[in-house]
């Protein structure tokens, strides 16, 4: 076995110590200073990199990080003509021998954490904290993936028969996978819907979000220096409607996991359903209008600790993030006070900096869409805080906005936009039930101390994942399996027990004598 019970989540990286956030920092400036790196598909290991455009850093739009050439249509073709030809001997592997190879993929992860952790503050705006969290992830993924791989996929169970008759079940990879994924967790969620494919014994053609592709390409470098066959991973960087389009479209495709945005999944579902050949599956991990409930007996520190992580981490750019804060009337106005304070501590800034909170949204038109929207809630709403931000990057103020009703809010606003709802609380029930009607059911916050409170807004509100006295964010593998509901995702659960099942085929051998 190659954990057992003993496997443990990774370990980051203290940045309470000033050598080690210096090290981090010098990572940064390594990379600032150094060549432009230079990226394109992946393809049997072989890197395709000339006439690539330009990455700039979304914390300073004047630095240039390095070019990326997008996956042409005879790329994807290679691609999946390569992962098709590799499968079979992939998923004869059996689940043993792969999850050796996701076990030394996640080791040699978290051998690279300071340079990964340093690439995604340049190439993704993310503060240390948040990529040391990521590259956490992304290192359990593996691990997890190897133990569900050994666990599940290696031989076969016998069934019960008749006299004279022996059953057997066993999983196989189901074909190629195409895993498409968002540029919000640019190392853990395509590493964790790769490592599931793959100890699956499925192969898989990776398309990384357009604004990250840097990180996955080192991601896919680190792998196959680690060992993992270069049949069995290739990386198509580009486009959505074209690189995306086109994978999910081919025939050579069986099946889909992406991350990403409701509308994009509702797109690639109206592809796969207008396909002939193979009914395939897709797993589809999307967006969420996330809300926390507080009542007048929590304590309120905890509640303004919590919100503003859960708010403002990562620049609100996580699909668990809090989006509504329910506040009683009663104390509304106290917690209010005191997380406007708060929000004036928060530093907003270079991401490459130890002592940044907030770095900036993920590019330009990111930053418009927030813009545009925060105009049109000033004349809907009330805008009751707005945070300064520094010039040069792609950044955005950690806002906040006082609704009139929950009509006024349909969808995610995918940044840092908390949104208040005063509710009174013999109208608890009526709330969560105007929350739950919006469809949506990933995170859900309650700050209480009566277990009757949180049972009330449990019973009104489903989400995928609740968290009772604590911050809504930070998911860990194995521990939190994650994922939602509705319009939120198909399931199953990302870090859980019965994730990778959903890569799998099942066959069954029956033998009478
Ligand atoms: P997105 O715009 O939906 O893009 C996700 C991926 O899909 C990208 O790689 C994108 O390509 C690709 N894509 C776009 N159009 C496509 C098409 N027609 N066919 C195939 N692929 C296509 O989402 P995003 O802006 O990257 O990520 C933010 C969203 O992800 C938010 O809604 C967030 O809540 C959600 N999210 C959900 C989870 C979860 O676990 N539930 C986790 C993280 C993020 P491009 O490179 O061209 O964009």
């Amino acid at each position: 076995r190659l954990y057992g019970p003993m496997r443990k989540n990774s370990i980051g990286v203290d940045l309470s110590q000033a050598s080690e956030r210096k090290v981090l920092e010098d990572h940064v400036d390594q990379l600032r200073g150094g060549k432009a790196l230079v990226a394109g598909p992946i393809i049997s290991g072989k890197v395709l990199s000339e006439g690539g455009a330009e990455v700039v850093a979304p914390s300073d739009t004047s630095r240039r990080l390095g070019t990326v050439r997008e996956a042409s249509d005879a790329d994807v073709d290679a691609a999946l003509d390569a992962a098709t030809a590799f499968q079979p001997e992939w998923d004869a592997l059996g689940g043993a021998r792969r999850a050796r190879i996701l076990s030394d993929m996640g080791d040699a992860l978290e051998a690279n954490m300071d340079r990964l952790v340093a690439l995604m503050a340049e190439e993704a705006g993310k503060t240390f904290g948040d990529g040391i969290a990521e590259v956490r992830e992304a290192v359990d993924f593996c691990r997890y993936y190897a133990v569900q791989a050994e666990e599940k996929f290696e031989g076969r169970t016998r069934l019960p028969g008749p006299a004279g008759e022996t059953n057997h079940i066993s999983l196989h990879g189901r074909g190629v996978f195409a895993c498409i994924s968002p540029w919000n967790f640019p190392l853990a969620i395509f590493t964790g819907q790769i490592t599931a494919a793959l100890g699956a014994g499925n192969t898989v053609v990776a398309k990384p979000a357009e604004q990250a592709p840097i990180i996955a390409f080192e991601a896919v470098r680190i792998f196959q220096k680690a060992g993992l066959p270069v049949g069995a991973l290739h990386l198509v960087p580009g486009r959505g409607e074209t690189v995306g389009a086109k994978l999910t479209k081919d025939l050579r495709v069986s099946g889909v996991c992406f991350t990403g945005g409701t509308d994009t999944a509702r797109l690639i579902n109206k592809t796969l359903a207008d396909r002939q050949g193979p009914i395939i599956p897709l797993i589809a991990e999307t967006g969420g209008l996330n809300g926390m409930f507080v009542d007048t007996t929590a304590l309120r520190e905890q509640v303004i600790d919590d919100v503003l992580g859960s708010a403002f981490g990562s620049a609100g750019q996580r699909c668990s993030a809090l989006r509504l804060l329910f506040l009683p009337d009663a104390t509304a106005d106290f917690i209010l006070e005191g997380l406007k304070g708060a929000m004036d501590e928060l530093k907003i800034g270079d991401p490459g900096r130890a002592d940044t909170d907030v770095g900036p949204v993920i590019d330009s038109e990111a930053r418009e869409m927030l813009q545009a929207y925060m105009a049109r809630m000033e004349t809907e709403a009330s805008v009751i805080k707005t945070l300064d931000t520094p010039e040069g990057g792609h950044f955005f103020g950690p806002s906040i906005i006082e609704l009139n009703s929950l009509d006024q809010i349909e969808k995610e606003t995918f940044g840092p936009v908390l949104h208040i709802v005063r509710y009174k609380p013999d109208n608890i029930a009526e709330v969560g039930a105007a929350l739950e009607a919006k469809g949506y059911g990933l995170t859900l916050g309650v700050h209480s101390r009566l277990e009757s409170f949180a049972a009330k807004v449990r019973a009104a509100v489903k989400a995928g994942n609740t968290y009772i006295n604590r911050s809504m964010t930070g998911a860990v593998v194995g521990v939190q399996p994650f994922g939602g509901e509705g319009l939120s995702g198909t399931g199953p659960k990302a870090g859980g027990p019965h994730y990778m099942l959903r890569f799998a085929s099942e066959r069954v051998v029956t033998v009478d004598i």
